[in-house]
């Protein structure tokens, strides 16, 4: 099963965030280089992609 694949159609093709992004700082620059502020940059994409994981992995599938 592509789970990635599903969340993409989702958040429109975002990328997964890395596994520190969990715990990085809003005002630190982003994970994918692009100089941004991580709260200017990624930080939405990735809050509802760990959020659409993690209701996921607590409801399953019914
Ligand atoms: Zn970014």
């Amino acid at each position: 099963m592509a789970f990635s694949s599903i969340l993409k159609k989702l958040f429109g093709g975002g990328e997964a965030p890395p596994p520190g992004a969990k715990t990085m700082s809003r005002n630190a620059p982003c994970w994918c280089g692009s100089g941004k502020k991580y709260k200017h940059c990624h930080f939405e994409n990735d809050r509802g992609y760990l959020t659409a994981k993690q209701n996921e992995a607590c409801k399953g599938p019914t």
